[in-house]
């Protein structure tokens, strides 16, 4: 699982600026996709080999009401699912009364917690940071966010003292990965009971620590699935101490973990902003994905036509890829559909693409519509293997492949997807250059 690092501090430390840089390294398929890069307070970044999932918190100000009172309830929370924090502070600025409060509290938290001194550009890092060490947080760090200074050697030291995680479960070789995932009240676990219930449950985990995540297996029209981690099916398992709190860093965790996320919406409540955030953290996982718009049974015409006009609003980035279901969880009608997405969309997302296809499927698409030319020379494409899977990766070797435009490669993407049949998946597309 993703270690979660959460960034805290006073307003205008720079978490946001942070926050930026260090996810800055997403994959291209998240890169340039409207809806999902704004104002965004979950991001993914990578470093080496590994991942990390980084919360922005919206700033503790040290003033104990309103909205202040409220950003900071919810900053806490995201230090209590983090796995280390980044404690910023602003070495231009210098110590306030507002940071002591902050260090304080963070002491107790128990947490891993990093002192950052940021923008620290132009200045003698070591002088910044001098009367940082009061706070009593051990070493404090100099950073520029805004330049990326002193940044990836606190994150590589950050990640390399996180306590080893739980190593993942064995995979149920063949059994189908689906996260269910959504706002509170969609009807996740009314879904869950209804695939669970019909079928045999063969068996379910305990939870044992927050970071475990509970995997149910099931069989449904002899088929095997392994549920991945809601809070359907903790409520299912009968967790007496289990209060479910909406858990943006839980949702993605599951995710990552599946091959197919069922991303539910309530069409009675119309698509809200916190499915879009879902939906776009769904983009970032690379998983396959299907919208379960829920709720349908006896729903006025009128709404109908909103619910379709809003997931295009507010959606629309995830429908490039992902289909869409009508199902009453309640009544269980829809639900051999829902599935039959589930399991095509994982055929899909694992499937193993053979090299001449792949290439041939290239030179067709190259026939159809040559690349630019780039100075008067056209970028040439040779041949395409498959580089991973879940989601598939296709790599493009050619020459000069670093000047293809982000529209072509897009362009070769959905040749692909079409002549394959990629449903529900995104399909990566990544270019070598040969010369
Ligand atoms: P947040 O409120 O903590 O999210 O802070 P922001 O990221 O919005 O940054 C607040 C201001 O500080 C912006 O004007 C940034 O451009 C500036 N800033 C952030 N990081 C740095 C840095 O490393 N050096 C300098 N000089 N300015 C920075
Ligand atoms: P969760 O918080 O996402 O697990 O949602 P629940 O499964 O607890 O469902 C929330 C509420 O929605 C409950 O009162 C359910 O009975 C209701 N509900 C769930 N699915 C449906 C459905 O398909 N149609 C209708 N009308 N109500 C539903």
């Amino acid at each position: 699982m993703l270690p979660v690092i959460a960034l805290v501090g006073r307003p205008n430390v720079g978490k946001s600026t942070l926050f930026n840089h260090l996810t800055r390294s997403r994959d291209a398929l998240v890169a340039n996709r409207p809806g999902i890069t704004r104002d965004r307070i979950y991001g993914i970044g990578r470093v080496g080999g590994g991942g990390y999932m980084v919360v922005d918190t919206g700033g503790l100000s040290g003033e104990g009401e309103g909205i202040d009172a409220h950003m900071a309830a919810q900053t806490w929370r995201a230090v209590e699912e983090a796995d280390a924090v980044f404690f910023l502070v602003d070495g231009r600025e210098g110590l306030t009364a507002a940071d002591e409060e902050v260090a304080a509290r963070l002491r107790g938290t128990g947490k891993p917690v990093w002192l950052l001194v940021n923008k620290t550009d132009g200045l003698d890092g070591e002088l910044a940071c001098a009367e940082f060490h009061r706070l009593g947080l051990g070493r404090p760090h100099a950073v520029s966010a805004a330049h990326g200074r002193g940044v990836k050697a606190v994150l590589q030291r950050a990640l390399a003292e996180l306590p080893p995680g739980e190593p993942e479960p064995p995979e149920e070789d063949d059994a189908v990965r689906v996260a269910i995932v959504g706002r509170p009240n969609v009807g996740k676990s009314t879904l869950v009971n209804r695939l669970l219930g019909e079928e045999r449950v063969l068996a379910y985990d305990e939870p044992g620590t927050t970071r475990d995540s509970i995997r149910i297996p099931f069989v449904r029209d002899g088929r095997r699935y392994l549920l991945i981690d809601t809070a359907g099916v903790r409520r299912r398992a009968r967790i007496r101490d289990f209060v479910e709190k909406f858990s943006v860093v839980k949702a993605f965790q599951a995710m990552e973990a599946a091959h197919v996320v069922v991303l539910m919406v309530d069409a009675r409540e119309g698509v809200v902003e916190q499915d879009a955030a879902l939906a776009g953290l769904a983009v970032e996982s690379g998983r396959a994905v299907v919208v379960a718009v829920n709720k349908w049974d006896r729903l006025p015409e009128a709404q109908r036509r909103a619910v379709g006009r809003e997931l295009e609003l507010r959606l629309g980035f995830l429908l490039e890829f992902a289909p869409v279901r009508r199902i009453s969880a309640l009544h269980g009608s829809g639900l051999e559909e829902l599935m039959a997405a589930v399991d095509r969309a994982h055929r899909a997302a694992t499937a193993d693409l053979a090299t001449p296809e792949l290439t041939r499927i290239l030179q067709e698409a190259v026939a159809r519509h040559q690349p630019p030319l780039v100075r008067g020379r056209r970028i040439k494409l040779r041949y395409a293997h498959q580089g991973g899977r879940n989601p598939p990766v296709i790599v493009v070797h050619g020459n000069r492949t670093e000047l293809l435009p982000e529209h072509y490669r897009r362009y070769l993407a959905n040749a692909f997807r079409e002549a394959l049949d990629l449903f529900g998946t995104p399909v990566r597309v990544e270019l070598r250059s040969g010369e």
